[in-house]
């Protein structure tokens, strides 16, 4: 659902008032619906590097309409700035200044795409001009209009463009799937990963576990995870059976009653998942809970109760998870974190502390995955249109919902297609990291 001050604003009427009174005018986004093409437009791909080149032939076996050389006043879906060769902060200039005038020609929704290298253990001025990269790439993401965005892909030393996951998460920033992401990096840390034989149905064949999944972000979750091929077991608290079980029939899955804090909760899951559907392949910690007070009222209960529900009750699945047999096979797991855990909140220390420690988990379990060939990774939605975010109050909730570059709050859909993406064999080398789904919040870190 659009919020109704960007139905009002973009078209006739209020479109033009809207303007005049230089009120902020967020774009009607461009989501992904099974069948839709990655991007609609040709691609430019901008850079002179072998990964360049490489790119571009991979582009065009997606039939994508690929330019390696602008053509004047023609619409761009896309453009893909290579820049994986760069040593000096000196190296910049050309490619970025070579693409530049191509921004104007980028079509609503469309999409910038950097890919460059990681800056550890490179020399100074390697680490220098890398580093750069990130600073361009978020404060060109802050000129975009009309529903364009731009992300970073950072590749580690020993990965190349065209790794899968490199062309995973290339082929998720494209597409409207990454519709709410904007300005944000993925790090590529490994060569592992395989793109889905079918890209409509990723998880096909795989079962996933979503925790908090009787309603908003975790029922959207589902959905997705649901859309895209797997099996899905929803779990929720036993006073949400009812919602859980709609949630479970709508995805031709089962449910399981359970509060994710109990001691038992683990193998709960695993034998829920295991018995029924015969093995467990993604969890997804999304189960949630929000107490708010200043720290200076803040009482036992509301911080016990959010650090059990947020950080202490995904520890103890996960280590269950790894101690199971039944966990083995390229396992995946997803947790939600907020930008609330990296930006902070006021009235929110304990629910930051919460989301803080399931960024630092993930970043500590991701070896421990990898040695069964899995991975583990993070999203931290910004502002998105929930029961939960409702409830805040009109003038607050009008600014929490603008600040940041798309100017509008994101829907629960966004969050689970950054999920779905993680979730899937696609994204197998990135690991240990943290996605935000935020539109870019303009202030905070
Ligand atoms: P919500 O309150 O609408 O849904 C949370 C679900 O988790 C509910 O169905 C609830 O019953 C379930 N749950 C709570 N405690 C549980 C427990 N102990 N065991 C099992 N289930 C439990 O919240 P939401 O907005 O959909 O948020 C989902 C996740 O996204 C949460 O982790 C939240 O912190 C995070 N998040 C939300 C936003 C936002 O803007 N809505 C922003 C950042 C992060």
């Amino acid at each position: 659902m659009t919020d109704t001050y960007t139905r009002l604003v973009s078209k006739g009427l209020g479109r033009d008032v809207a303007k005049k009174l230089g009120l902020p005018q967020p774009a009607v986004l461009r989501r992904y619906e099974p069948g839709q093409p990655l991007i609609s437009g040709p691609v430019l791909v901008e850079g002179s590097s072998p990964g360049a080149d490489a790119l571009a032939a991979q582009l065009l076996e997606w039939d994508l309409d690929v330019r390696r050389h602008a053509v004047p006043k023609e619409r761009l879906g896309a453009i893909v700035l290579v820049l994986d060769d760069l040593e000096s902060p000196a190296d910049l200039e050309q490619p970025v200044l070579t693409a530049a005038p191509s921004l104007r020609d980028l079509a609503p929704n469309g999409r910038v795409v950097t890919v460059s290298r990681a800056s550890d253990g490179a020399t100074p001025a390697a680490a220098a001009v890398r580093q750069g990269v990130d600073g361009l790439l978020r404060s060109l993401a802050k000129e975009l209009r009309a529903g364009a965005t731009g992300n970073g892909i950072v590749l580690a030393e020993d990965v190349s463009a065209t790794s899968p996951a490199a062309l995973g998460a290339l082929s998720f920033f494209l597409s409207g799937r990454s519709a709410f992401v904007d300005g944000q990096f993925v790090r590529i840390g490994s060569t592992a990963g395989r793109l889905p034989a079918d890209a409509d149905k990723p998880l096909a064949g795989k079962v996933a576990v979503v925790t908090g999944a009787a309603r908003g972000i975790g029922a959207a979750i589902a959905r997705t995870l649901h859309r895209d091929g797997a099996t899905v077991v929803v779990v929720d608290i036993p006073t949400a059976g009812d919602h859980l079980a709609d949630v479970a029939n709508e995805v031709r899955g089962t449910a399981l009653q359970l509060d994710v804090s109990r001691d038992d909760a683990g193998q709960r899951i695993i034998d829920h998942a295991v018995g029924r559907h015969g093995h467990l392949d993604i969890v997804v910690h999304n189960a949630g809970i929000t107490r708010d007070k200043l720290l200076v009222n803040m009482d036992h209960g509301r911080w016990s109760s959010v650090i059990g529900v947020n950080i202490a009750a995904q520890l103890r699945i996960n280590e269950e998870l790894l101690a199971s047999e039944h966990f083995r096979s390229a396992p995946r797991i997803v947790s939600v974190a907020s930008t609330s855990g990296i930006a902070g909140n006021r009235g929110q220390t304990n629910y930051a502390a919460s989301k803080g420690g399931v960024i630092g988990m993930v970043r500590a379990t991701a070896p421990l995955l990898a040695e069964r060939g899995g991975s583990i990774n993070a999203v931290a939605p910004g502002f998105i249109e929930t029961e939960m975010t409702a409830r805040i109050p009109f003038a607050t909730r009008e600014v929490a919902r603008r600040l940041n570059s798309l100017q509008q709050g994101g829907r629960p859909e966004d969050v689970a297609e950054a999920i779905a993406f993680l979730a899937s064999d696609a994204a197998g080398g990135i690991s240990g990291e943290v996605l935000r789904v935020c539109g870019q919040n303009l202030v905070g870190a």
